[in-house]
């Protein structure tokens, strides 16, 4: 489990001049989990659209298990080892979550599986194991339309653990959720982080604080403002200063000393 999983050096978005990614520069080790964080518009999104090959980079390079991803589809990465989940659920709502987690695991029966990614892991997750891991046991032959918000982001996390990822990507997970969920959602990542590589997207501050356990890093403008611990982070003046001038646009000064109380607290 040494080295690093990913590696990114100068790399560089453009979209039509624009550069949602500027020279980023970015390593995540192996078994690691990483919280990143930023304003709107800091290219968040587009760093994991960059690692997924959904989008190419102008310039510079992202290695994934040493691998140049550059010449490699979005379904490759996919079957290389890279899981994506959403910020809104992908699951089928006319099947139950015992179903939908049949189909995942199904899908990594593939030939490409069979012969190249066949790993022990992969035989050991039965639909059983993940519907305990995800908490839906007791819910486990109902249809999913009748789940909560939270009951099916937890769902589809267990779809893509069916594909045994290496590298985990979330964007954002406990967006509507209620507290209780969150806190669950947190607990869930926390134990995937025992077995996998995972970056997390996150603007919720008080589960930003429950799950980064490690390093967290905070974009801004394309690139990496600064990385650090989350206690140090938070009370960084350049990051204060880049939250509360996004919302300064939006808001009167009794909001401001709200958000920094929140960033504060
Ligand atoms: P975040 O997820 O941190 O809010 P994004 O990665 O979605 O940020 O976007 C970063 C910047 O890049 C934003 O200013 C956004 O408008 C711009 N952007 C993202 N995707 C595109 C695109 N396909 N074409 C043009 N601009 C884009
Ligand atoms: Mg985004």
């Amino acid at each position: 489990m040494n080295g690093k999983i990913l590696e990114i050096e100068n790399l560089t978005v453009s979209f039509d001049g624009f550069k949602a990614l500027n020279k980023l520069n970015f390593s995540l080790d192996s078994g690691e989990l990483r919280v990143i964080i930023g304003p709107n518009g800091a290219g968040k999104t587009t760093f994991l659209d960059i690692i997924t090959g959904k989008t190419k980079p102008t310039a510079g390079q992202v290695r994934f298990k040493g691998r140049n991803l550059r010449a490699y589809s979005e379904h490759q990465i996919s079957q290389m080892g890279v899981g994506r989940k959403f910020q809104t659920p992908r699951v089928y709502l006319n099947l139950s979550p015992r179903e939908n987690l049949e189909l995942a695991c199904n899908r990594v029966k593939s030939v490409w599986n069979t012969l190249i990614r066949r790993s022990p892991i992969a035989e050991r997750r039965t639909v059983g194991g993940l519907l305990e891991t995800i908490g839906l046991d007791h819910k486990a032959d109902m249809k999913a339309n009748l789940l909560s918000h939270g009951e099916k982001q937890w769902l589809e996390i267990g779809m893509l653990v069916a594909q045994s990822p290496d590298l985990l990507l979330v964007d954002e997970p406990v967006a509507g959720l209620t507290d209780e969920e969150t806190e669950r959602t947190g607990d869930l990542l926390l134990s995937l982080a025992e077995s996998h590589s995972v970056i997390v997207i996150e603007h919720d501050m008080e589960f930003v604080r429950q799950i980064a356990q490690g390093q967290v890093t905070v974009l801004h403008q394309g690139s990496v403002l600064c990385e650090g611990l989350f206690d140090d982070v938070q009370r960084d003046p350049k990051v204060i200063e880049v939250y509360l001038g996004q919302d300064a646009e939006h808001v009167e000064g009794t909001a401001q000393d709200a958000i920094r109380a929140e960033l504060a607290s």
